[in-house]
């Protein structure tokens, strides 16, 4: 059988199916595809402006590391003008984040940007190794989630960044989507398609791969050859998101569109004004001074909750109530420094060699 000839430019060889539309194409024309699509997202957006400070949540993985790549490779065809930065955050999980911080340093080096790593460690004086040693493989991902949000955003303050741009990708979303939906978290799901988040004194946030499939994130790293960590986290990811994707899964195969036909659902969603009016303010948390809806930031009660040795009881909504019947809060307790009170900047350049 003659070799198909590729569906764009009709002259060289298709050598893939594009997962998201089915086409045979070749290779030259994938990523020229890949990477408009995510300039379109980028520009119809309007996520950056020339002279932004930008950093890419890196984490090794193959999400990060194709943004990383992509965003330099758009930024120097299109003059976006922006200073990139890679920042990483180190959960301290041994035989995982250790290997694949590695990789982030081998990608400084590979895509010549400066590099920034913040440990929970440093920052909570806990790692995740020592927290699962306290509260075991259940609701590890709660303790882990919270503590990276606020790290991410310590770390892009002490970088004097405008904006972080992080690698989830359009499966990722769809199945935030899904998830809302069968947890009937209705005020998430009017949030959680959103490409770019800012709270007043938060860092502006964006998905520059809200539109990008998983499988055509894998295969572009495939083909380019990028240097990534393929390793799921020791620790157990969480359960509930497990079911979403899997579900997920299945409705790709039976039709391809449904991850982006499930993201144009989530958008089109009204959500009533009486839910969005019970939404709680933001203030600043009055121990660390970052922003929080109660008095005290989540970040900061699930650290207060390992210190006192009641980590498994402080997850729930009543964990204040919970820790404040157990007594005063203990003189001598860890706290999270206060929220940008020294900006510094400390990043390691690569190495000219
Ligand atoms: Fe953290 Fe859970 Fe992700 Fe592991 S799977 S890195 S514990 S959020
Ligand atoms: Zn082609
Ligand atoms: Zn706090």
């Amino acid at each position: 059988m003659a070799p198909t000839s590729c569906s764009l430019c009709r002259d060289a060889k298709a050598i893939l199916k594009r997962p998201k539309t089915g086409q045979q194409i070749c290779k030259d024309c994938f990523f020229f595809v890949f990477e408009t699509e995510v300039h379109h997202t980028i520009t119809e957006a309007q996520l950056f402006k020339s002279g932004d400070r930008v950093a890419i949540g890196a984490s090794g993985g193959k999400d990060s590391t194709v943004l990383a790549y992509v965003m330099k490779t758009l930024n120097d065809r299109y003059n976006y003008g922006l200073e990139l930065f890679l920042l990483s955050i180190d959960e301290g999980i041994t035989g995982y984040r250790d290997d694949s911080l590695e990789t982030v340093k081998r990608n400084q080096q590979q895509y010549d940007m400066p590099l920034k790593i913040l440990s929970y460690d440093e920052l909570y004086g806990w790692t995740m190794d020592a927290i699962v040693e306290q509260i075991g493989k259940k609701n590890n991902c709660t303790f882990c989630g919270v503590f990276r949000r606020q790290a991410l955003d310590r770390g892009a303050n002490s970088l004097k960044v405008d904006h972080i741009v992080t690698g989830h990708n359009a499966d990722d979303i769809a199945e935030t989507v899904l998830m809302n939906i069968m947890r009937g978290d209705i005020a998430r799901l009017g949030r959680c398609t959103s490409i770019c988040t800012q709270g007043e004194d938060t860092i502006k946030r964006s998905k520059p791969f809200k539109y990008a499939y998983e499988k055509e994130i894998v295969m572009y790293a495939y083909f380019k050859k990028l240097d990534y960590f393929s390793t799921e986290c020791i620790y157990s990811p969480d359960a509930y998101r497990g079911h979403a994707r899997t579900f997920l899964k299945d409705l790709e195969a039976a039709r391809p569109s449904a991850i982006i036909d499930i993201i144009h659902s989530g958008e089109a969603f009204e959500v009533k004004e009486e839910i969005k009016a019970a939404q709680k303010a933001q203030q600043t948390c009055k121990r660390c001074g970052y922003m929080s809806s109660n008095d005290f930031c989540k970040a900061c009660t699930l650290l207060e909750g390992l210190e006192r040795g009641m980590a498994s009881s402080v997850i729930t909504d009543r964990a204040r109530k919970k820790m404040d019947a157990m007594g005063p809060t203990p003189e001598n307790l860890r706290t999270i420094p206060l929220f940008r009170s020294t900006p510094t900047i400390t990043v390691e350049m690569p190495s000219q060699s």
